[in-house]
C-alpha cells in the first residue's frame, strides 16, 4: 500500500459488531471475561483499548515500523523511552532540540543518574569526542527546533549506532509523509502526534515507532507499567486526523515555500531558516532524505531584539500567537521566550537561537492571505 492509501485503511476495519465504517470510540476502563483469563485480547484499559489499537497499527504502518506504542503526550513517549535507560547510562542528543525535551532530560532524568550531552550533529569530531562506554542513545531531532537544520540520519546511523547504542529520531516536524527515520536504519522514532499527525490542535498525544520486537516488548512493558497511556476519544480523534495528513502536508509544504521566498525578500529580515533554499546548508541532504522541506520557517532580525521580534508578534492577526505547530491553522511563535525558554540563554545562542528569532508553523488557509498578514506586521 502506497502512503496515501496507508493513512486511510492500515489497522483500520469495520466494527465487526455493527459495520460502522469509522472505529468507534471504545470508552470503557474494562473488559468483561468469559471466564478467569479468558478474554477477547482486552482486559484492561490501561494495558490495551481497541481504539488505541487501531491507531497504533496506522502508525506503525505510516512509519514502516513492526510496532507503535501510543502516550499521553510527546513528552511521555519520550518518557518511555528514556525508561529503557538506567543509572550510570549517557545520552548524546542534538544541541538543537524541542524545549520540552530538553527538560525532561535535564531537570527529571539527570535527577535519577541518566547522563546528557548536547552536541551539534553537524560536526562529527564533537559527536565522536561525546560518545563514551556508558553511551547508550543517540538523540536527534530533524529538521531541528526551531533553527531547522538538517541532521543526516542514515550517517548518524551508520557511523555511530550499533547494537549498544539506539539511534532515535524526533519525527514531528516532517511527519511521516515526509520522512521516515527506521528506513534509514534509526531504532526509535518519536512523534508528538499532538502536531502534524493530528493536526488539528486538539489532541495532545505521543507516539514511539520501533521495528525491533524486543526493543516494543520493553516499551510495551512501560506503557502499561507507568500508565502514561493516551484516552480512546485522543486516539479516535488522532485516526480521524491521519486520513488527511498527506493532503495538509502537500499545502503546508507548499504555502511554506511560498512564504520564505517573500521573507527573503524584506530588509527588516537578518536570516530566513528554511531548508527549501538552495542556500540552506542542509538543502541537498533535506532534498535526499526528506520528500518535501516541512512547513516550517524561522527568521530574525535585522534590529536583533525581543522588542523587535514582539511588535511583530503583536500584529499578526491571521498567524496567531501561540506554542505548538503542525496544526491547519497558521500560528507564530517567539522560541526564546516561549518553547524554547527551558534552555539557557547561552546555550540558545551558540545555536543561533536569537532574541528576535520568530518560528512559523505554516498552515494550510490562501498563501496570499498569509503572506498579506505577514508583511503588514513586519513593514
Ligand atoms: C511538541 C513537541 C514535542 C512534545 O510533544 P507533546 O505532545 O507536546 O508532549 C516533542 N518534540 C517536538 C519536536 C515537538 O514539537
Amino acid at each position: 500500500m502506497k502512503f496515501e492509501t496507508k493513512v486511510i485503511h492500515a489497522g483500520v476495519h469495520p466494527d465487526p459488531s455493527t459495520g460502522a465504517i469509522m472505529t468507534p470510540i471504545f470508552q470503557t476502563s474494562t473488559y468483561v471475561q468469559k471466564s478467569p483469563g479468558s478474554h477477547q485480547g482486552y482486559e484492561y484499559g490501561r494495558t490495551k483499548n481497541p481504539t488505541r489499537t487501531v491507531l497504533e497499527e496506522n502508525l506503525a504502518a505510516l512509519e514502516n515500523g513492526s510496532d507503535a506504542i501510543t502516550f499521553g503526550s510527546g513528552l511521555a513517549a519520550l518518557d518511555a523511552i528514556l525508561k529503557l535507560l538506567k543509572p550510570g547510562d549517557h545520552v548524546v542528543s542534538t544541541n538543537d532540540l524541542y524545549g520540552g525535551s530538553y527538560r525532561l532530560m535535564v531537570q527529571l532524568y539527570e535527577r535519577y543518574g541518566i547522563e546528557f550531552s548536547f552536541v551539534d550533529f553537524g560536526d562529527d569530531k564533537a559527536v565522536i569526542q561525546a560518545i563514551t562506554a556508558q553511551t547508550k542513545l543517540l538523540w536527534i531531532e530533524t529538521p531541528t527546533n526551531p533553527m531547522l537544520s538538517i541532521i543526516d540520519i542514515k550517517k548518524t546511523v551508520d557511523t555511530f549506532g550499533n547494537k549498544d547504542l539506539l539511534v532515535c529520531v524526533d519525527n514531528t516536524f516532517a511527519s511521516p509523509y515526509l520522512q521516515n527515520p527506521l528506513d534509514l536504519g534509526a531504532n526509535i522514532v518519536l512523534h508528538s502526534a499532538t502536531k502534524y499527525i493530528n493536526g488539528h490542535s486538539d489532541v495532545v498525544l505521543g507516539a514511539v515507532v520501533v521495528n525491533d520486537s524486543a526493543i516494543a516488548k520493553q516499551l510495551r512493558f512501560i506503557q502499561n507499567a507507568s500508565g502514561a497511556v493516551p484516552g480512546p476519544q485522543d486516539c479516535f480523534l488522532t485516526i480521524r486526523g491521519i486520513k488527511t495528513l498527506h493532503v495538509r502536508m502537500d499545502r503546508a509544504c507548499q504555502n511554506a515555500a511560498y512564504i520564505a521566498l517573500q521573507l527573503k525578500n524584506i530588509d527588516e529580515i537578518a536570516n530566513v531558516y528554511y531548508p527549501g533554499f538552495e542556500s540552506h546548508i542542509g538543502h541537498q541532504l533535506a532534498k535526499s532524505q526528506m520528500r518535501q522541506f516541512g512547513a516550517m520557517i524561522s527568521f530574525d532580525l535585522k534590529d536583533n531584539t525581543a522588542a523587535a521580534a514582539n511588535a511583530i508578534l503583536a500584529k499578526t492577526k491571521l498567524f496567531a500567537l501561540a506554542e505548538s505547530l503542525g496544526g491547519v491553522e497558521s500560528l507564530i511563535g517567539h522560541p526564546s521566550t516561549m518553547t524554547h525558554a527551558a534552555i539557557p540563554k547561552t546555550e540558545r545562542e551558540k545555536i543561533g537561537l536569537t532574541d528576535s528569532l520568530i518560528r512559523l508553523s505554516v498552515g494550510i488557509e490562501n498563501q496570499e492571505d498569509l503572506w498579506a498578514d505577514l508583511k503588514q506586521a513586519i513593514g
